[in-house]
């Protein structure tokens, strides 16, 4: 291993070559069933055709030409992700992170606008937001945080699938603008709220007049079995995060607002040389036509949900094992105890999983797995995880 990368990652020891669907191969030529998707981003799995294609494509005519200029398939684009969200506008660039970035400059724009002078957001424990100076800062983990001191100012944090803690910040503080959330918490350990969490936040939002802005980075493109995961509540925000699975590897990130939020940002307000640029307009389109025509949002919903059902079963009183839970293909195992070290004797086995908050198995399997892949799957970490907690 080189010494001439600076030591972010304490990475597994396999090398990967090639991939097709769920499968990838390492340099030995070994092959793996991919059950992370590259942390949720090869939702259409790897080297899929319609993407290759569109990038091959895109790459032999134009790669970019900067938004100095108009965009085609960057306006495309737009409207597309615009009419599955019922929102009316994006902002284009190219991670998670700075996705989030731009939701953090509207709320705050919004709250100049509106006469706060020092506007506060809404974050919540758990939360992962990313790892820029402000989203390290609404991101909950002192891990995260820790060494990059001082953090962002403008950040409250309360209890996620709280409430009352909302409502009590509500009445105390006048500074809050906006809140900002992951609808299903994803690094913090696949925390499902309670089915009245989104629509209790959406109704403290209108009341107090706060923006509504819900971090997608993980959730959205359909992986928990809707377009958005807000959508199986149909509390629709006023702003959306989207990056990891959009363009199915090409990096790019989005943030989608509707209404006043959608026009808080002029020329001049924010920017991004690369954001949008047709090579990555041009994978993500490829991407929402797949999803689409092969109607993989249904087979999210259904096939996570057997999926669930399975690993709950195989896990069916395994001492250790807190709880089994799912929306989608984002499937969470809760064990009583850090299980880091499930992640490579699963390697061993030829299984691509993730263990995240320290106890939490994690899968986000691409939403093109079959039924027969799935399932033979999760009874093999089935099988894992009961020897790991013997
Ligand atoms: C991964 C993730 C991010 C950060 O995305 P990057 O592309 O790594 O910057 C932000 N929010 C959530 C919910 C994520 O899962």
């Amino acid at each position: 291993m080189t010494d001439a990368l600076m030591n972010t990652y304490s990475r597994l020891p396999v090398t990967f070559e090639h991939g097709d669907g769920v499968w990838l191969w390492d340099t030995s030529g070994r092959r793996y069933l991919d059950l992370i998707s590259g942390i949720g981003v090869c939702g259409l799995g790897h080297n899929h055709p319609r993407v290759t294609q569109a990038i091959c494509e895109q790459a032999g005519s134009l790669v970019h030409t900067s938004n100095l200029y108009r965009i085609e398939k960057q306006e495309q684009l737009a409207v597309q992700i615009a009419q599955r969200a019922q929102m009316d506008r994006v902002f284009f660039c190219n991670s998670g992170a700075e996705a989030n970035e731009a939701a953090i400059k509207i709320a705050r724009k919004f709250g100049h606008e509106k006469g706060v002078d020092a506007p506060h957001i809404i974050v919540a424990e758990g939360g992962f937001h990313g790892r820029t100076l402000a989203t390290l800062s609404a991101t909950a983990s002192r891990k995260v945080q820790a060494g990059f001191e001082p953090l962002v100012k403008g950040f409250v944090r309360v209890p996620y699938n709280d409430l009352g803690a909302l409502e009590r910040v509500a009445r105390n503080n006048p500074y809050v603008v906006a809140v900002l959330l992951e609808p299903i918490q994803g690094e913090g350990g696949i925390n499902i709220p309670g089915d009245d969490y989104l629509p209790g936040v959406r109704a403290i939002c209108e009341e107090n007049d706060w923006l509504m802005m819900l971090d997608e980075v993980q959730t959205g493109m359909g992986r928990t079995g809707q377009w958005f995961a807000w959508q199986q509540r149909g509390s629709s925000p006023d702003v959306m995060t989207l990056a990891k699975a959009l363009a199915n590897g090409v990096p790019m990130g989005a943030c989608v607002a509707r209404g006043r939020a959608a026009s808080v940002f002029s020329p001049g307000s924010h920017g991004s040389t690369f954001g949008g640029n047709p090579l990555a307009c041009s994978a993500a389109l490829a991407v929402l036509e797949t999803i689409d025509e092969m109607r993989l949002i249904t087979r999210a919903r259904e096939l996570g949900a057997r999926m669930s059902a399975t690993l709950s079963d195989a896990l069916q009183g395994v001492r250790g094992v807190l709880s089994v839970r799912g929306c989608g293909l984002m499937i969470g195992v809760e064990l009583d105890r850090p299980c880091a070290g499930v992640v490579l004797t699963a390697l061993e086995h030829g299984l691509l999983i993730n263990v995240t908050a320290g106890r939490v198995i994690r899968l986000l399997p691409p939403l093109i797995m079959d039924e027969s892949e799935a399932m033979a799957a999760v009874q093999d970490i089935g099988g894992l995880v009961r020897k790991f907690c013997a």
